[in-house]
């Protein structure tokens, strides 16, 4: 990684923290915003973060603070900033346009090896890079809030992607201490968010339909389903669940599982009387001032600082 350069375009919540991975890697960043004076705004904050993490002993890699901070630099020119670059991380607003013309505009600036990705959640790949000529080196590498703590990222080939363009990818995301997954095609909402929702409906229809209380809801999976989850997925789950492994466990629950995957009611609304109740009763607990919300991020960036220690 020595000496190699990354750019990351967009430097808002999720282009500071792809920085401070990549940093920690050991590569060179250079961070690019169209709003002028962002960029350098966002290494203050970088500069801040990272010190604050040495102090911690919460600082990623083998670099110290000041080794980090000394391949760092910012840019209000585009040009000036993909310079060099081999591999392009775009990070600005969740609109198609704005990242259209963003990697349009990239590519007249890089070569033809240059790998462009996408930080996108729910945009579709191709539809991303529809404006692009050489589609083969685009991809999505797509970050959970926040990276440096939670170190998933997908990543989402559109039909033209290089395998060597996803290889490549997956190679650097490990380096800098990522835990990268493929998803061996585009479909909207990827893998995360189309499991995290259909989490979502369901402890919706439950709290909605009066099964259960907004808190209990969310006990159920802090203190039960997320407790495993943590470390071991599903499909480990049912594997481990029987005494025989997943055949034995499906012998035995695949009916059980039929029955009340049967029940499920249909897509929730999310409006309404329910969101309504809903929302009331959230804030019963967690009022939705910025206060009162800061707090609660920051309790879950530091209890999440210290699962992330627990898992290394
Ligand atoms: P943000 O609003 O915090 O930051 C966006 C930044 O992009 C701003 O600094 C803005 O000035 C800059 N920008 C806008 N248009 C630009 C352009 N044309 N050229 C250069 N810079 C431009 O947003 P965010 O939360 O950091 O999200 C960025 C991307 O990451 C989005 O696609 C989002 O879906 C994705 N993402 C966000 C999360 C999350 O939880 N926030 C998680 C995963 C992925």
């Amino acid at each position: 990684s020595k000496g190699k350069i990354i750019t990351v375009v967009g430097s808002g919540l999720i282009g500071r923290s792809w920085a401070m991975v990549f940093l920690s890697g050991g590569y060179r960043v250079k961070i690019y915003d169209n709003q002028p004076g962002q960029a350098s705004r966002a290494i203050a904050e970088i500069r801040k973060q990272v010190e604050e993490l040495q102090e911690a002993q919460m600082l990623r890699g083998n670099l110290s603070a000041s080794e980090q901070l000394s391949q760092l630099s910012s840019h209000d020119d585009l040009s000036q900033a993909l310079e060099g670059a081999f591999f392009v991380q775009e990070c600005v607003f969740e609109e198609l346009q704005a990242k259209q013309t963003v990697f349009q505009a990239v590519e007249n600036h890089v070569g033809e090896d240059t790998i462009l990705s996408s930080s996108t959640s729910c945009l579709m790949p191709s539809n991303v890079s529809s404006l692009v000529q050489n589609p083969k080196r685009c991809l999505i590498s797509h970050p959970v809030n926040p990276p440096y703590y939670v170190r998933l990222v997908e990543l989402v080939p559109l039909p033209a992607t290089l395998p060597t363009a996803m290889e490549m990818a997956f190679e650097l995301m490990k380096e800098v201490g990522q835990a990268p997954v493929r998803l061996r095609r585009e479909i909207d909402g990827f893998a995360l968010n189309r499991v995290q929702y259909a989490i979502i409906a369901e402890c919706w229809r439950l709290v909605k339909d009066n099964v259960i209380s907004v808190k209990d809801i969310d006990l159920v999976m802090s203190e039960g389903l997320g407790m495993r989850y943590a470390f071991i997925g599903p499909i480990e789950t049912m594997h481990l669940n029987a005494p025989n492994g997943l055949e034995d466990y499906l012998g035995r629950y695949r009916e059980g599982m039929r029955r009340v995957l049967s029940s499920f009611g249909p897509t929730p609304e999310f409006d309404g009387e329910a969101a309504t109740r809903i929302n009331k009763e959230i804030c019963e607990f967690i009022p939705s001032d910025q206060e009162n919300l800061s707090a609660r991020r920051e309790r879950r960036d530091q209890l999440l600082m210290r699962l992330a220690r627990l898992k290394k």
